[in-house]
Order: C-alpha cells, then structure tokens, then sequence
C-alpha cells in the first residue's frame, strides 16, 4: 500500500492529545485539558474553524499571528499546488532561484528605503541574521533590547527577550543590555559607551500590545546614526498589514536600518522569515567570494516558501487586506470602549489596525477588588485568564492572555474578518463581562471549569 495521509489521519483521529502526552511536550495537553481547550478541530477556512461535531469556531488569534491572510486561503493553496505540480528544481543550492529573487523584489517594493533582503524559516531567524549583521555592519558588539521584548527563543534572540521567565535555565547568554521601552535616555546613556551596534524593538510589542511612544522609533534613529549604530524594526508580528500599514513603523514615519518579517508571509502554509536592510549591510557581510556562505541556511528561499510569500503579498493587494484591518479595528476599538466604559475591571484598550489590547487591573468595587485580590495572589493572570476560557468554552472564540503581567487579552484575528465577526466577538465579550465582578460570575465559572476538567481525568 503507498503512503496514503488521509487514511492515516482518519485511523488515527482522535489520538493527538494522547500522541502528544507520550512523545512530544507532555505540558501542552496538560494545561489544554486544565482549562478546558481540549478539543481536537476538523476544518477551518478565513477567520474560522470546526471541530467534530460540526461546531464553529471564531480565530482572534490567528496562530499567533500567521493566518494574515486567513486559513486555507484559496489563491495561496493553488499556487503552492500548481508549483508542486511543476516539478520544480528547487534547492539546488548552487543556482539563483527566480522565486527567491521575485519574492525579494515585491517585499522591497513594499519597503522604501530598504534594497536587500535574506530569507529563513523564521521569525527568530530572521532577528538572528539582523543582530548578526548589524554586528558586521557597525563592528560594534552590543545590542540594545528592550524591556517587555519577544524577538524569539533560540539562544541569540533569547539574549534579547525581555522577560526574566523564559531565560531561566538557559544562560549564560550574551551580553546584551535592556532598555526601558520608548526611553530615550536609556537610550542615549548606553550609546554613550560607544560599543552599540543597534536598538532592537517591536514598533507594538506583542507582549503586552505596548505601543512605542509617538516619535520614539525616528528620535531613537537620529541618535543611533549619531552614534554609528542602527535602528532595527521586528515587524515579525505588526508586518504585513496587521497595524492598518503595511508596517507598523509606517505609523511613526521611521526608517530603520533592517526590518524582519516573517509570521504572516507564509500563507499559514509554509514557515518562512525574511530581514531586509537598507544598502551598505549585505555587502559589509558578504564582502568577497570567500564570505558567500557567511550566513546561510539550507531551506532559505525554497520554492514552496517563496510561493507562498508571493501569494500572500498579491492576496493582501487583491482583497485590500490593510484597509480591512483598519476599518474592522476601528469597529473593534470603538465596540470595546462601549463595553470598557461599564466594566472596571478594564483599565485599558490600546492597539493599532487588528492587533488590540485589553488590558484589566483593580476593579473600584470593594466586592470586585477583593475577588481581583484573591485571584491575582492565587496566580498571577487569572484574571484575564478566566475571561479567555468562557470566550472559548462558552461563545468559542479563541484569544489569548499576553503580557508579562499576564493582564491583558490581546485579538490578533486573521485581517479577513467582517463586521459580523466583530460583532460576534463584541457580544460574547460583553456576556462575559458582565459577570465579571459577581461572586457568582466567572470566578464561580472558571472554578467549576477547573474542577470539572480534574474530574473528567
Ligand atoms: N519577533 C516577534 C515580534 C514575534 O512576535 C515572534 C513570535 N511571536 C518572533 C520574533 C519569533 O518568531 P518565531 O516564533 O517564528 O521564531
């Protein structure tokens, strides 16, 4: 019998939490089952998917941001069929692949001021080549990251993540410094010691949906020219449309030396990063033919890859994906302010295009407070926490809780979604909501999730 997939997704259907339990990370189906997301999907298309029993689904999170163009996208999927059905001669490794050269030119048409571009497999690839090559370019060793910073988990871009959590265990790493975010006298006190070979920072950080300071990234670049040191833009999450630009650092009229780019620009379908930078850095780094390979790596560039990416840019053209993710944030924007104005427990609404924040603190209620109180000191997020599993278990709508403080909701859907989505996602958040700061409301819910899950294992 030859390999046939959907006979073995069929035999097998079923098994995945199980597989995963026994073989690959064991904490995954652990805290999928503790709060109740346990579920295994069937389908999905645009801004949705099914599970077995036939049951829709609303995506505010967008595989953390991959499913720009929204899943299974029909002119994506053909294109990657049609260039399988070719018969490509891909990787050769020793030739200088069309695909690659015409991904590159539509990505730099949509980059002023950049003029050349490395691809990789992603998004912390892409930050790793920047950080490499802003060291070859400047001769300068230290990098500035910023407080609050996600660029990645491998061993370079953990040297610049900043959140203690994910560091422990695993240094020593190297010898970056943090910044506080949008701090210009940080800024200029570690410029000042002359060895900055760049600022890295999110134009919005993904943890948090903290926003850079209006004119922060152009103030920041005139001092880092000053000092011979570059400005770096990880448009890995805000890229592509996402902000209601096609880069988030559009909104501060900044130029940064290297932009990275990955997440979105694979369709969903096939990973892939790309860091474009503007002249004079590529040729720093591959200075003669003995430096050709000085930064490489086998898959960059691959036919599927790259037709994925050139079918994602011309969807997002097409479909007018940027203005769509204007005018649906807007209406997400203004729909929870409404619901923000009646709710306490909500201290903030932030954000830009379709990558929103929501951020809860300290309800005024003497009741709420105490109830905030408890949970926060039982573990820290649960809050938001427990407005995320009633979304899902209840409305299904997935989101996600974000932040270092683990208070805030961030909505990152797909740019497809419609003013019906946004309503549904209006309407089951303000249900949640409203039993917010009752005693009998989603502490009870969310306890009795916890318990029924323990019960059911
Ligand atoms: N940079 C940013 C801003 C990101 O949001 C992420 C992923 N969340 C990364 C880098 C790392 O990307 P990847 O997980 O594809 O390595």
């Amino acid at each position: 019998m030859p390999f046939d997939i959907k006979g073995l997704i069929s035999e097998r259907a079923g098994e995945g939490y199980a597989l995963q339990s026994k073989h690959v990370n064991a904490q995954v189906p652990k805290m999928l089952h503790a709060i109740g997301f346990d579920k295994e999907f069937v389908r999905a298309e645009g801004a949705h998917y099914w599970d077995a029993d036939g049951n829709r689904f609303l995506d505010m999170l967008a595989g953390f941001g991959v499913f720009g163009v929204g899943r299974n996208h029909p002119v994506v999927r053909q294109a990657l069929h049609d260039v399988l059905e070719s018969g490509i001669a891909d990787m050769l490794q020793f030739d200088a692949p069309l695909l690659m050269g015409l991904l590159a030119e539509q990505l730099l048409a949509r980059s002023p001021g950049l003029e050349r571009v490395y691809f990789c497999n992603s998004g912390s690839e892409a930050v790793e080549a920047a950080l490499k090559f802003a060291r070859c370019a400047t001769g300068k060793r230290r990098i500035l990251y910023c407080d609050h910073a996600y660029h990645g988990l491998t061993a370079g871009t953990l040297s610049v993540n900043g959140a203690a959590e994910f560091r422990k265990g695993f240094d020593p790493l190297l010898p970056d410094t943090s910044v506080r975010f949008g701090n210009l006298d940080d800024l200029e006190r570690e410029l000042r010691r002359g060895d900055v070979a760049a600022l890295l920072m999110e134009p919005i950080q993904g943890k948090g949906v903290n926003i850079a300071p209006e004119g922060f990234m152009r103030d920041a670049h005139v001092l880092l020219k000053a000092h011979g040191a570059l400005l770096i833009a990880d448009e890995v999450q805000t890229g592509l449309g996402r902000t209601g630009t096609f880069y988030a650092h559009h909104h501060d009229d900044a130029q940064p030396d290297i932009v990275t780019v990955a997440k979105a620009l694979s369709g969903g379908f096939v990973p892939v990063g790309a860091t474009l930078m503007r002249p004079g850095i590529f040729e720093k780094v591959y200075s003669s033919i003995d430096r050709v390979f000085v930064h490489a790596s086998t898959f960059m560039g691959n036919a599927l890859a790259m037709t994925a990416g050139l079918a994602t840019l011309s969807v997002i053209d097409d479909e007018k994906l940027i203005d769509n993710a204007n005018a649906r944030g807007a209406e997400l924007m203004q729909g929870l302010q409404a619901i923000a104005a009646r709710q306490p427990s909500i201290i903030d609404i932030r954000g830009r295009g379709l990558m929103i924040g929501i951020e809860f603190g300290k309800p005024a209620s003497l009741r709420g407070k105490a109830m905030w109180q408890t949970l926060n000191a039982a573990r820290k997020g649960l809050f938001a926490q427990m407005v995320v599993v009633p979304l899902f278990t209840d409305h299904r709508i997935l989101t996600q809780v974000a932040g270092d403080h683990m208070a805030v909701i961030k909505l990152i859907p797909p740019l497809t979604i419609t003013s019906d989505d946004v309503q549904e996602f209006l309407t089951a958040f303000d249900a949640v909501m409203r039993t917010a700061d009752k005693p009998s409301g989603l502490a009870l819910d969310f306890g009795k999730t916890l318990v029924k899950q323990a019960l059911n294992r």
